[in-house]
């Protein structure tokens, strides 16, 4: 359905081995991805991991120090930006003050040459897409930061963009109003089906807005994938712990078991983790990983169900957060794990600071980090 775009798409943002070198530093290291016609794209990454400048490379503000850039299958690298079909919007927004909302929205569409009944037609009908006809005569100072953000958003769509660069857009508004943007955002996408490559460092964000999400990590592409891959199968200890908690556990191969690894840490019974594709030996130190949310606590006198990853530490910490309640247990070797109970019909009650604990998983949310040959970056 829907989320899922069509593997066999256009391909219509071609990046291949793309690097960006300032004088002492590479921001952006051989990226190589492609983005299809109609997804809407996400790049993820904390401050400083080469985010704006990818994005600048495609709008043509910067040049690739090695590698190329294609825009539906043509080399576009040293084409100026407004011979590309690229728009982009800024977190700061970047209307013209001394214009009204009308004509902010007219501006690029007049510059291709659009007068008269259709020029109204277009500037209408976007107005109306962002949901702000009723302002058209206003000025932006005028305007609440996130109306001014869809103007911008109107401004860049109305000149009939290929491809919608967003560069982190909402940045700059509180939570509540980020909240309501992202969902108008979504629909704003579904409705005109441009492509959009989506820049931000929330990583919910990304979860929540993308077909697919790129994990960057110092300039490279750290993962590629669906934001149920990305979430539910990190593929490297960064994309671990940058998108949500994760606890860590360091362990050894001591063997395979079928479609399972079979690894060893202490304090932990049974722990596996599916093969998935793995390329492992026996003896090997690795580190795997489990969701707070799949962790499950149990009394001491319980038994958990047969085959599960069970181990025994104390409660340190108990901490009510709303939907769950996050308890942070001491295990043994000096780790912590934590688990989130959900308070689906009372607030959990699953231990207080200081007593013994017993926690335990399905194995088959174990996941096995760093050593999968890189895949689906395409
Ligand atoms: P943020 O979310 O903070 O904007 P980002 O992920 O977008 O971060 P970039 O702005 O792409 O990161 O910067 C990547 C790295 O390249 C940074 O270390 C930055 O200091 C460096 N950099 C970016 N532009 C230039 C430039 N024009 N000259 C020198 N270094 C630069």
């Amino acid at each position: 359905e829907g989320r899922t775009p069509d593997t066999f798409a256009p391909v219509e943002v071609g990046l291949h081995g793309v690097t960006k070198r300032f004088a002492d530093q590479t921001a952006v290291d051989d990226v190589t991805l492609r983005i299809h016609e109609g997804e809407f794209f996400s790049v993820l990454g904390p401050s400083g991991c080469g985010k704006t400048t990818l994005l600048r490379m495609i709008a043509g503000f910067e040049d690739p120090t090695a590698g190329r850039i294609e825009l539906d299958g043509v080399d576009v690298v040293g084409v100026p930006p407004y011979r590309r079909d690229v728009n982009t919007v800024f977190q700061s927004y970047a209307l013209f003050p001394h214009l009204s909302v009308w004509d902010n929205v007219a501006y690029g569409v007049k510059r291709k040459g659009v007068r008269g009944a259709r020029l109204k037609q277009v500037v209408g009908e976007h107005l109306e897409l962002v949901r702000l006809d009723r302002y058209a005569k206003r000025r932006p100072a005028q305007l609440s930061g996130g109306q001014q953000q869809r103007v911008a958003i109107a401004r860049a769509l109305a000149a009939g963009p290929r491809l919608l660069l967003l560069d982190e857009p909402l940045g700059a508004l509180d939570a509540v109003l980020r909240k309501e943007l992202q969902i108008e955002l979504m629909r704003i996408q579904r409705e005109v089906g441009t492509t959009f490559l989506y820049v931000t460092h929330d990583q919910e964000e990304a979860l929540v807005l993308s077909h697919r999400v790129a994990v960057m990590n110092a300039g490279r592409l750290a993962q590629v994938g669906y934001p149920e891959d990305v979430y539910e199968r990190p593929a490297t200890r960064f994309v671990a712990g940058f998108i949500g908690t994760s606890n860590i556990l360091d362990a050894e191969v001591s063997g395979v078991d079928g479609r399972w690894v079979v690894l060893d840490a202490p304090g932990v019974t049974g722990l596996r983790a599916p093969l998935n594709g793995h390329v492992i030996r026996h003896g090997q130190r690795v580190a795997a990983t489990v969701r707070p949310e799949k962790v499950h606590l149990h009394d001491l006198a319980d038994e958990p169900p047969t085959g599960w990853c069970v181990l025994t530490g104390t409660v340190r910490d108990v901490v009510y957060a709303g939907v769950s309640t996050q308890y942070v247990v001491d295990v043994p070797g000096g780790a912590e794990l934590v688990a989130f109970v959900q308070n689906t019909h009372r607030v959990a009650d699953a231990g207080s600071p200081g007593q013994p604990v017993r926690m335990a998983w399905d194995p088959d949310f174990t996941v096995l980090l760093g050593s999968t040959p890189r895949e689906g970056l395409d």
